[in-house]
């Protein structure tokens, strides 16, 4: 196996002991942060990204690999905007000290082992950490279950009475709830745009400087 795909399979392995902790942990840790990044001047357009993130993310909904499948609006976690001529993959940074966790008002974010994950049970919907993001790699959206819009307890709408759906903050985890634990952006996109970045304490430490001090 790759040195990357350790790497992921150790973040999975991690996420899934330490989610039942999710009540005990601290907001942030001092885990340095892989995430992936993009070569924009090579990106397409193509949104295969895209739809291999909502793919792998929304098995619980019966959405397969084929176009048939899909039954449900199409909700990645990395979105492509289109400045001018150019296309940029835009997609969570997992920052070390993670703004969107500090603004959330109900402990809703957590930095796990270096991945900034979102839990979307205790979420209210606020977009606080929408605000808070700089790179606008969060998004509230409705949330599905089985196929179906989940609504949102005792919110109806003002003029008909209908139920309200609930609504949920989404954003990256770097796939580390999925079957294999892998990105699936990196994996899907034709052009080679998308690779993960290691966190800097996979690095070997930098080397000491000494500092002199001219004498007077
Ligand atoms: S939208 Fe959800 S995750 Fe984001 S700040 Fe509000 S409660 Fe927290
Ligand atoms: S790493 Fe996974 S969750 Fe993050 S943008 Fe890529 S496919 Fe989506
Ligand atoms: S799959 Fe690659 S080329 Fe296509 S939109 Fe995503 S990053 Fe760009």
């Amino acid at each position: 196996m790759s040195g990357t795909g350790n790497m992921i399979h150790r973040l999975t392995d991690n996420r899934s002991a330490s989610t039942s902790r999710m009540g005990a942990a601290s907001r942030t840790s001092a885990v340095a942060s892989s995430f992936v990044v993009a070569d924009a001047g090579q990106c397409i357009g193509c949104k295969a990204c895209e739809l291999a993130c909502f793919a792998v993310h929304s098995q619980a909904n019966g959405i397969g690999a084929s176009v048939g499948t899909v039954s449900v609006p199409v909700v990645p976690k990395v979105y492509v905007v289109r400045t001018g001529e150019m296309y940029m993959p835009v997609q969570c940074r997992h920052c070390e000290n993670a703004p969107c966790a500090h603004a959330c008002p109900v402990q809703a974010i957590r930095q796990e082992d270096g991945v900034v994950m979102i839990d979307e049970e205790r979420c209210i919907g606020c977009t606080s950490c929408v605000l808070a993001c700089p790179f606008g790699a969060i998004e509230v959206s409705p949330v599905y279950r089985a196929g179906h819009v989940v609504t949102q307890s005792g919110l109806t709408h003002r003029a008909n009475r209908v139920a309200l759906p609930r609504t949920a903050a989404s954003k990256c985890d770097l796939c580390a709830e999925t079957e294999n634990g892998q990105p699936a952006c990196v994996e899907a996109c034709p052009n080679h745009v998308l690779r993960l970045a290691k966190g800097i304490s996979d690095s070997p430490p930098e080397p000491r400087r000494e500092v002199f001090f001219p004498r007077l």
